[in-house]
């Protein structure tokens, strides 16, 4: 059993989902925050598939807006790399599932204009969007791929 829990564990699909897993999904299904996100993968013709514990990928994703390697909207996953290359990378899987929570503990939707305002506060700050911005330094600046301020 143990050899199977690491083979999955080391694909990212251990296919374990946790009580907090479901109460995530549902918490974001309800404040509108995965529906928008399905909504922005649909618009950006991602590829849907279901990650671990619970998250829902939007791999593939084609559209030039947000600039960023890979963002979250409620449990949707996007990035413009495909499956695999996303599941090769776990930190930055973490990094974005950190992000997933955010949206639980902002209710949904408002989390959007705050990290927006993170956004401006961490500019204004440093110069740029991420080192000074409270969403981007909980979900772990490195493990985003940026610079640790
Ligand atoms: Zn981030």
């Amino acid at each position: 059993m143990a050899e199977v829990t690491n083979a999955g564990a080391k694909s990212g699909e251990d296919g374990v989902v946790r009580g907090q897993d479901i109460a995530r999904g549902v918490a974001n299904l309800v404040n509108l925050s995965t529906p928008l996100g399905l909504v922005i993968a649909g618009l950006g013709r991602a590829r849907f598939s279901r990650g671990p514990r619970g998250l829902l990928l939007g791999t593939s994703y084609r559209l030039a807006l947000p600039p960023a390697v890979a963002f979250t909207v409620g449990n949707v996953i996007l990035t413009r790399h495909t499956r695999d290359e996303l599941l090769s990378r776990p930190r930055l899987l973490a990094h974005e599932e950190r992000h997933t929570w955010q949206y639980v503990v902002c209710l949904g939707l408002p989390l959007i204009p705050l990290y927006l305002a993170a956004c401006g506060w961490s500019y204004l700050q440093s110069g740029d969007f991420a080192s000074h911005n409270v969403f981007e330094r909980t979900a772990g600046l490195a493990d985003g791929g940026y610079p640790e301020g």
